[in-house]
């Protein structure tokens, strides 16, 4: 079989999200991370090198972008100072995954057997270069290679043009699409209310807005399934 009947015989798109989803950060929530830690450090010399002042005001000027802008850290130091977002991102956020992310257990078979049937793309609203750090430490970047949808830009998963665009982009039927996540407000809600199928990750909770509901990755192709039972795709 060629590569091209292939790619047209997989019978859909699956979207990821990544954080909390295909991983969980160390600390629990980002907010208690060691990720946040290394993050908050390097915006400090950041803001010192690029507006050539003391580590001190930096962070003073750091507090009061946080005051004003919350974690759209990068969206205020391009407003208040023209700072560039995308230098932003691949200096600040250049940090290596290794010891910051904790492994989920048999991801990388899990995904080589949803690959066969199934593209996969990985949509997060993270800066990109976080994302192919995480995946390089996942083992993992081969089979998203190409197949990143990042948060740089003006596109926010929460608002829905994250995966309009993806539907744009790929040609493909939001019926055709099938939305993984573990945060309902941003990768279950908007990408139902474009007509995809919709599969809530989580150990604890549950979605009542998501089709399924899976407690760990593992547990996907099994859901997907039963879905394809119940829609009769
Ligand atoms: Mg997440």
């Amino acid at each position: 079989m060629n590569k091209k009947k292939q790619i047209k015989d997989k019978r859909g798109l699956i979207i990821f999200d990544l954080d909390g989803t295909l991983y969980k950060l160390r600390g629990g929530s980002y907010s208690k991370s060691p990720l946040k830690k290394k993050v908050i450090s390097n915006v400090k010399k950041y803001i010192s090198v690029n507006l050539s002042c003391g580590l001190v005001k930096a962070r003073n000027i750091l507090k009061k972008i946080q005051r004003e802008y919350g974690e759209e850290i990068s969206i205020g130091l391009e407003k208040e100072f023209g700072l560039d977002r995308y230098n932003y991102f691949n200096t600040v956020w250049n940090i290596s995954a290794h010891g910051l992310v904790r492994k989920t257990r048999s991801l990388r078979v899990t995904l080589l057997k949803l690959k066969r049937q199934y593209r996969l793309v990985i949509l997060s609203d993270a800066p990109k270069i976080w994302i192919h750090n995480v995946l390089i430490e996942l083992q993992i970047i081969d089979i998203f290679k190409n197949a990143i949808f990042s948060g740089e830009g003006d596109l926010r998963k929460g608002s829905e043009n994250a995966f309009s665009n993806i539907v744009k982009l790929l040609k493909v039927k939001p019926r055709d699409c099938i939305a993984v996540g573990d945060q309902e407000r941003t990768d279950i809600i908007p990408a139902k209310k474009l007509g995809m199928r919709t599969i809530f990750v989580h150990r604890k909770n549950v979605s009542s807005s998501a089709n399924a509901n899976i407690k760990e990755i593992q547990n996907l192709a099994d859901a997907i399934s039963r879905l394809d039972k119940k829609y009769n795709f």
